[in-house]
């Protein structure tokens, strides 16, 4: 935990960001999902460029520094999104993806993509367009919430992000907490992480995120994840994970106060402009209202999408470094 010199108390990060779900479409049926939609359904989309383009004209006013893109996985394995992608110019996702991630750094914002599991050739690809990375590792064990998800398999979830680390990704990844593992299962999840994380460093941040159920899915009934094992998850988290790896949690999900006494450190994205897509029932704090619940225990500072130790690293390219300099202060925290 880094400490203020000033007041002598924790630093808690967050980064201002604008979150672009490009498409809901995915190959995985994850039982927890309010997100997903197949191509038959009315509400299947693919984002086109110019409502990117206005989104994130509008983050760079509202003062944002991060553009998070998420996908359905692999939506191209369905034909008819690949008829759908054709008809705005492109033959690839990732393609598209790029050409995003350009247009937000020209208008001034560092892109954190988000698209699922990836083979090492599709991570560096993206990696010289991206601040940092993500994919949730979510748990290392074999439930029933993703029987019918191809995704989701661990191993191949933790061979992305042993890639991300072999190409010197910053990366984010993290557990979803109750969708049916064991306090073993996090145990090992952290673990995995842990050791992923001394090979290569380049974990910057672990979410610790709890379950909520969405109407209309097939895990609606299933209770949310009380908060007693948010704080022994945070607790095991900040005790597995090495000192350099942040501990999220998403304080539009669960009150962030009492995680930090246990060992939270950062608050992920918060969003002046766009909603969280894949939980809209919860709207995000202000930066003020997230400041008066952390109260005087803690200094909230707002950070890049890249970590300050990440920045002093020069876990970056020569396509988004002066982008980068011109956004962060001498401490790497945003300026
Ligand atoms: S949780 Fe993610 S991977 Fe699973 S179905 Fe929803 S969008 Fe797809």
């Amino acid at each position: 935990m880094e400490i203020d010199q000033n007041t002598n108390t924790s630093i808690i990060t967050f980064s201002r960001n604008i979150f672009i779900p490009v498409t809901n479409i995915c190959r995985n049926n994850c039982a927890y999902c309010g997100f997903k939609r197949s191509t038959d359904d009315k509400q299947a989309y693919i984002m086109k460029p110019d409502e990117v383009e206005n989104i994130l004209h509008q983050g760079k006013d509202y003062g944002c520094t991060e553009a998070l893109f998420t996908f359905g996985e692999r939506p191209q394995e369905d034909p008819e999104y690949l008829k759908r992608l054709r008809v705005i110019g492109y033959g690839h996702t990732l393609d598209y993806l790029m050409d995003l991630c350009h247009m937000a750094i020209k208008k001034g914002l560092l892109p954190h993509c988000n698209p699922g599991v990836m083979t090492y050739e599709e991570l560096a690809y993206l990696k010289p367009v991206n601040a940092s990375m993500g994919l949730m590792l979510e748990t290392t064990a074999t439930i029933d919430a993703h029987a019918n998800s191809p995704g989701k398999v661990p191993k191949i979830r933790i061979e992305t992000i042993e890639n991300a680390g072999k190409l010197h990704i910053p990366f984010t990844t993290g557990l979803l907490v109750g969708i049916g593992e064991s306090r073993d299962d996090r145990i090992e999840s952290l673990q995995i992480i842990a050791k992923l994380h001394q090979r290569y460093g380049h974990i910057q941040e672990a979410i610790i995120q709890n379950f909520t159920p969405k109407p209309g899915t097939k895990m609606a009934k299933h209770p949310p994840s009380p908060i007693e094992e948010m704080i022994i998850t945070v607790e095991q988290a900040r005790e597995i994970l090495p000192d350099d790896v942040a501990v999220q949690v998403p304080p539009n999900l669960v009150s962030p106060e009492i995680l930090i006494t246990h060992g939270a450190t950062d608050m992920g994205g918060i969003s002046p402009l766009t909603i969280d897509y894949i939980n809209p029932e919860h709207e995000w704090p202000t930066v003020e209202q997230l400041r008066k619940k952390i109260g005087n225990n803690a200094v909230l500072r707002e950070r890049l999408p890249i970590y300050p130790q990440f920045i002093k690293k020069g876990y970056f390219s020569e396509e988004i470094k002066e982008l980068i300099y011109k956004l962060a202060d001498g401490d790497g925290y945003r300026a």
